[in-house]
């Protein structure tokens, strides 16, 4: 089962797409972190787009394909969950494309709906473990007195450079103006699935787990 997660920046996609690969043996596919990691590693591509990202604006489409094709010709685990990808409807006709191409389908769009000032709170409070991704928040989920990652013990915290007010402010824009018209584009393929993206991370995984069994 392949599926896509889509919402606007802090909707908690990243989050969810991390139960699903524990819980599913699903295969995250994050088109945010692979650029990060390329930037980590000092790549051409990573250099060229760095500056982009931490405007918030969107990379280019060409780009962005290319990361995700060169996964779906890899392993396919318990399908793929799509996490900020596609985010311009050229990505999302080139994703169907990919998808038959091997052999494969898209199964389920999930929008998470949430509010803005919601998002803004959530994405400024944001802190993430260096080593497993585990998503933190200064005010609902605040790092641990020793320090230490829950999830696997390490002390090694981040904050993306690109969660700031006047990048999100950038990042929010590009999402109404260039993603938010993929939920008609998938609606109308009788795809898309709205779950409420605001409550405890349990009861928002409650709903997606509702929408994959049903
Ligand atoms: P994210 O981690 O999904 O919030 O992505 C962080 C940043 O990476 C975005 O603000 C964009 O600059 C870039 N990015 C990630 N995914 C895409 C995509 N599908 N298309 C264009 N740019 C992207």
């Amino acid at each position: 089962m392949n599926i896509i997660l889509l919402g606007p920046p802090g909707a908690g996609k990243g989050t969810q797409a991390r139960k699903l690969v524990d819980e599913r043996g699903m295969i995250q596919l994050s088109t945010g972190d692979m650029l990060r990691e390329a930037r980590t590693s000092g790549t051409e591509m990573g250099q060229k787009v760095a500056a982009i990202m931490d405007a918030g604006e969107l990379v280019t489409d060409d780009i962005v394909i290319g990361l995700i094709e060169e996964k779906l010709a890899g392993d396919h685990g318990g399908g793929f969950i799509f996490d900020g990808f596609p985010r311009t409807l050229a990505q999302a006709d080139a994703l169907g494309d990919l998808l038959e191409k091997y052999g494969t389908g898209l199964h389920f769009v999930i929008a998470m709906e949430v509010n803005d000032d919601a998002l803004v709170q959530r994405i400024t409070a944001r802190s993430t473990c260096g080593n497993c991704g585990e998503v933190y928040n200064d005010i609902t989920k605040p790092i641990p007195a020793d320090n230490k990652c829950t999830n696997c013990g390490a002390s090694d915290f981040k904050r993306r450079a690109d969660d700031n007010e006047e990048s999100l402010r950038t990042r929010l824009m590009e999402y109404y103006k260039k993603t938010s018209p993929l939920i008609g584009y998938y609606h109308c393929k009788n795809q898309l699935q709205w779950i409420p993206g605001l409550g405890e991370i349990d009861e928002v995984a409650a709903q997606i787990n509702a929408v994959l069994d049903d």
